[in-house]
């Protein structure tokens, strides 16, 4: 018998098993996916189809088209405050998960330790997997904010550990790294030589009052630091499957290789609308942000009035991280159940790793009437728990 590969025993995640329940059944409340409601900005589309119209329909460069690498260049020195060479360290890719698996197969060589969060995006430990790494899980904490402490980042480095993956804002927690929390895991990833890979998928998705902080604008960062977004959350593109790599050229330089073998490039109507995207549509991103703010209030404000259940207020993305514990139930049962008898779906915290157990995870990208709606019914669930 031939010995099966690391993919051949990964499991479904508990969240799409939840899903594909939930699909089968009639009025459900969906709380489970994390994607924006929002359609795409009409401009955005009329981009990519003047692009079809226009005839291109051909392969592009493997890192990208020129001009849309120039408008994730600008975008990461406006908002983020660090400069890229459009033409050396920067690589678009199928999404922010394709950014994931290439950045990580660019830098994990078989064996190496990869330091995440626990609970984290539930891709990161199988994309880590695949690549042939070792995800290293490190408890984040309700107590701390679900920031990682010091002290258990230090108990978890090796002579393996090559890479940590940082999420800000976080899914699932909606957590926000503050610059004196990336201040800490910088100094953490220079003492001991590491790479960071920043996932800012969520970036635009922040209510805090100061600027967002990207880790590679702290001291000695760029250097070390692989930065990964997509046009997905922040413009309601999930479908179109487009995202970018920036950093240093040693490794986004082999990004295109590596992504030739995949999938050669991003279609190039696409590209187009993520130029669009970046350079039209942020009066469409405020409005959206606007939106959400508005339902993380109704949320975070229902789900505290809940008998049973707490969550702090999250100051990004859109996720709301509830803590179940007072139900006696498990992260899994509470969803199930909480499907099956009161038809509203949601994340068990166990499926973003171990210390997601004793939470779910809603996702409020829903409208308001449809989170009033929800809310109402997990409150008729807790009262049945008696
Ligand atoms: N990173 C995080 C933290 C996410 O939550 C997601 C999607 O849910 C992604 C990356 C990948 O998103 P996409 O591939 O749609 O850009």
């Amino acid at each position: 018998m031939q010995r099966l590969s690391t993919i051949a025993h990964m499991r479904p995640s508990p969240i799409r098993r939840i899903y594909e329940k939930a699909v089968q059944m009639d009025d459900v409340v969906f709380f489970s996916l994390g994607e924006p409601d929002f359609d795409t900005p009409s401009q955005i589309v009329d981009a990519a189809v003047d692009s079809l119209r226009r005839g291109e329909t051909h392969y592009t460069p493997n890192a990208g088209i020129p001009p849309l690498r120039e408008a994730i260049a600008e975008n990461l020195r406006q908002y983020d405050g660090v400069a890229y060479d459009s033409g050396a360290e920067i690589a678009v890719t199928s999404g922010g998960m394709e950014a994931l698996v290439l950045v990580l197969l660019a830098l994990v060589e078989p064996g190496d330790e990869v330091i995440l969060a626990d609970p984290s995006y539930t891709n990161y430990r199988d994309q880590i997997a695949i690549c042939k790494g070792v995800p290293v899980y490190v408890p984040v904490r309700e107590e701390n904010g679900f920031q990682f402490d010091p002290v258990d980042l230090r108990r978890a480095v090796t002579d393996r550990t090559r890479v940590i993956m940082v999420n800000t804002p976080s899914n699932p927690t909606g957590a926000v790294a503050s610059r004196e929390k990336l201040a800490e895991i910088a100094s953490f990833a220079r003492e001991h030589d590491l790479w960071v890979v920043f996932d800012e998928v969520y970036k635009y998705l922040f209510y805090g009052d100061g600027p967002f902080v990207n880790i590679a604008a702290l001291p000695g960062m760029r250097e070390r630091t692989l930065v990964l977004d997509s046009c997905s959350k922040t413009y309601a593109m999930t479908g179109w499957r487009v995202g970018w790599i920036a950093g240093p050229a040693e490794v986004v330089g082999s990004i295109p290789k590596i992504q030739e073998n995949i999938c050669s490039c991003v279609p190039a109507f696409v590209q187009r609308g993520a130029i669009c995207a970046l350079r039209s549509a942020y009066g469409d991103v405020l409005r959206m942000n606007a939106a959400y703010r508005a339902r993380r209030d109704v949320i975070v404000a229902g789900i505290n009035a809940i008998p049973g259940l707490s969550a702090r207020t999250p100051e990004g993305a859109f996720y709301l991280f509830v803590n179940i514990r007072g139900s006696g139930l498990s992260s899994e049962a509470f969803a199930m159940r909480l499907l099956e008898e009161g038809r509203v779906a949601l994340a068990p915290g166990s499926a973003f790793g171990p210390s997601g157990e004793g939470y779910v995870r809603i996702s409020y990208a829903s409208s308001i009437a449809n989170l009033q709606k929800g809310i109402a019914r997990i409150a008729a669930f807790m009262a049945g728990l008696g």
